[in-house]
């Protein structure tokens, strides 16, 4: 039984089947889609450039073709782990004999004044990603609240579509808080060469309108008029069902290097899962499609009894305009940052190392074949 029909799901689901478990297979989807990736809403797909199959985990016919009942458009409800029942919104009542939890993360809503108004989004499903695409393509003003990963990839789609997009974010620079200021400084500037407004260090006071959305009022008194707002200031890890199930919650559903939560035969994969990573010494939750992509087929293995651990080093990759990063690792507001090639051109790579020397992380932008030697420097602790 697999609970969320997202990447880590439908990834569990074709592995059980590839493993050649020939028992029953449920995959249970709050969505009314077939399991999709979420990576082109924020750019091929809102650009108008990809078609919506193109975001699918597999074809329709999929599923039917491997034996995996897929359940969309129901979300399970309540998870009984000493009797291995589940019970779904429908009605129905399921048993189970390992279940897997994959249930995602939700965009976090600030409570805002206004935050209810009509022209105010966050992104997260398809439908999302309709209704921006809608909303840009009448163009007029975009106020982009958030200026994190998913708020610059919106920024910059907003402003492919042709409106004005101003980006507002908190910290001194855009993704000041995942790649410090000097990275953060150069994809700021990135977003004003495009002719994107962005102001940094500012606290959002409330959304203003009568219906509908009319400005964005920051402290300090500005408002900044718009027709359009999107509300980009991270996820938190679905993890109701888990926990009003009882299970150790901690920044997710905390699992071991095997994916298993604190109840028997109940695992956890994807943004939802709190992992502990054998590299770090802790657990460590990723909300990136690489660890849906891969976790999924690990938790699938570990359910069926195979002797598996999840160490993958935590990576991701954004595209924004012209400009292509990938970004492996971790590493700790401390650590050096260390650039290799000009800031001036959009072609260069970056370590980070801690304060022993050892290399923590790595990034390249637009450098492309990179990423798995950065990826051996880390694993090797290089110095
Ligand atoms: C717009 C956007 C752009 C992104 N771009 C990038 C990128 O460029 N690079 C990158 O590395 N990562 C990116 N990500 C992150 C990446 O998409 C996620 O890490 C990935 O989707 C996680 O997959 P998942 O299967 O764990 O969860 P999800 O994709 O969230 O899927 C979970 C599913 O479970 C369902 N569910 C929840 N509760 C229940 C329940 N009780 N019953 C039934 N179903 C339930 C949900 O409805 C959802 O469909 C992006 C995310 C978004 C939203």
């Amino acid at each position: 039984m697999i609970v969320g029909g997202g990447l880590a799901g439908a990834k569990a689901a074709e592995t059980l089947r590839e493993e050649g478990f020939a028992g029953r297979v449920v995959l249970i989807g709050a969505e009314p889609e077939l399991p999709y990736e979420r990576p082109p809403l924020s750019k091929g797909y809102l650009l108008g450039s990809a078609e919506r199959e193109e975001a699918r985990v597999h074809p329709g016919a999929f599923y039917a073709e491997h034996e995996i009942e897929l359940l969309t458009g129901v979300a399970a409800t309540a998870l009984d782990t000493v009797e291995h029942r589940l019970a779904l919104a429908d009605g129905q009542e399921l048993t189970y004999d390992r279940l897997l939890l994959a249930t995602g993360a939700v965009p976090r809503r600030p409570p805002l004044p206004g935050i209810d108004l009509d022209g105010v989004h966050t992104l997260r499903t398809l439908p999302d990603s309709d209704a921006l695409r809608q909303a840009f393509a009448r163009r007029g003003t975009v106020v982009v609240i958030g200026a994190g990963w998913i708020g610059c990839e919106v920024a910059a789609a907003a402003h492919s579509h042709g409106a004005e997009v101003v980006l507002v974010g908190r910290g001194d620079t855009p993704l000041h808080a995942v790649l410090g200021p000097e990275l953060g400084g150069w994809f700021g500037d990135v977003h004003r060469r495009h002719g994107v407004r962005v102001i940094t260090g500012a606290a959002v006071e409330g959304i203003d309108g009568d219906g509908s959305v009319s400005a964005v009022r920051l402290a300090g008194g500005e408002a900044i008029a718009c027709d359009t707002v999107v509300v980009g200031v991270g996820v938190a890890p679905d993890t109701r069902l888990g926990e009003a199930a009882g299970l150790a919650v901690d920044n997710g559903i905390a699992v071991d290097e095997q994916l298993r939560t604190s109840a028997p035969d109940v695992f956890a994969a994807g943004d939802v899962a709190n992992a502990f990573h054998p590299h770090y010494g802790r657990r460590v939750r990723v909300e990136h499609w690489a660890n849906a992509l891969h976790q999924g087929p690990v938790a699938a293995r570990s359910m069926l009894g195979g002797d598996v651990a999840y160490d993958r080093l935590p990576y991701f990759f954004s595209d924004q305009y012209d400009v292509g990063m990938e970004y492996i690792g971790l590493h700790s507001p401390t650590d050096t940052v260390e650039v290799r090639g000009s800031l001036d051109d959009e072609d260069f790579r970056v370590l980070w190392h801690d304060g022993d020397g050892r290399v923590t992380a790595g990034m390249h932008v637009n450098q492309w074949d990179t990423i798995e030697e950065i990826e051996g420097l880390i694993r090797a602790e290089v110095r």
